[in-house]
């Protein structure tokens, strides 16, 4: 267990995006354009015409991934995360009118409607996700031991 302490909660970026908008495409180059390399999600709500992710399907100790991809009107309720040296990680909450989905977001989600999306930058934290040796995602101190 590691625990990695922000300066504080710098700019907040909202973005709005529209029908045929790629969701996390999109996320990314705004976070760029605005030089954001750290930042958390603090509220993503919409409408999805298609949803592309991935769940993990055992208890290995290398996960084993399934992708999913669902196209039909969606409800995006909820999508929550962090972005780590420019890097998003987010997972997501979409539900068509029979069930709800949830998974690691991937690129190619597409917009229905709108999508609305805020991310609070973390000023003063210097993190890097790299993977481990069993494959998973793990944070370390950006010049410190891996
Ligand atoms: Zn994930």
């Amino acid at each position: 267990m590691k625990g990695f302490i922000s300066k504080g909660i710098g700019r907040v970026l909202v973005v709005n995006l529209q029908r045929g908008d790629l969701l996390l495409e999109s996320i990314k180059e705004q976070l760029a354009e605005a030089g954001i390399r750290n930042a958390i999600v603090t509220s993503a709500i919409g409408s999805l015409q298609k949803a592309v992710f991935h769940r993990v399907t055992g208890m290995e100790p290398s996960p084993v991934d399934e992708f999913l991809t669902v196209e039909k009107p969606m409800e995006l309720a909820s999508l929550q995360g962090v972005v780590i040296d420019g890097e998003p990680h987010f997972h997501m909450v979409v539900s068509d009118l029979e069930q709800a989905y949830t998974g690691h977001l991937e690129e190619g989600t597409t917009v229905l409607y709108l999508v609305e999306i805020s991310l609070a930058e973390l000023t003063g934290l210097d993190v890097v996700r790299k993977k481990n040796d069993l494959n998973i995602a793990t944070l370390y101190p950006k010049d410190g031991p891996a």
